[in-house]
C-alpha cells in the first residue's frame, strides 16, 4: 500500500511509509504513516476522504452520494494527467 499511498514526513519531508489504515465510513478511512527517517521517527494520523466524483461509478451504490466534480474542475484534473502521468497526488512533492 504504501507505494500507492504517500505523504512526506511534515516535520522532515522524508517519505513516510502507511503503518496501517482504519476505515470510518465507505468514503472516510484515518492513514496512520511512520516516517522513514529513524533520526525523526514522527508518526501522525492524515485523513483520506472520498470528496467528489471526476467519473460516475458503473455499479453505483445507492448509499453514496459525491458532488460531481464541475466540468471545468474535470478538465484541469485530465489536464493536470496528460501534463505528468506517472505522477500520483500522493508523491513527495510538496508544491501540490
Ligand atoms: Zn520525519
Amino acid at each position: 500500500m504504501s507505494k500507492l499511498l504517500g505523504m512526506p514526513c511534515p516535520h522532515c519531508r522524508t517519505r513516510a511509509q502507511v503503518r496501517t489504515v482504519k476505515d470510518l465510513s465507505p468514503t472516510l478511512r484515518w492513514v496512520y504513516f511512520l516516517c522513514n527517517n529513524l533520526a525523526c521517527g514522527h508518526s501522525w494520523v492524515a485523513t483520506l476522504e472520498a470528496d467528489r466524483t471526476i467519473s460516475p461509478s458503473g455499479m453505483p451504490d445507492p448509499r453514496i452520494a459525491l458532488p460531481i466534480m464541475a466540468r471545468r474542475e474535470v478538465e484541469a484534473v485530465h489536464a493536470a494527467l496528460q501534463q505528468s502521468p506517472q505522477r500520483s497526488i500522493f508523491d513527495d512533492d510538496p508544491s501540490i
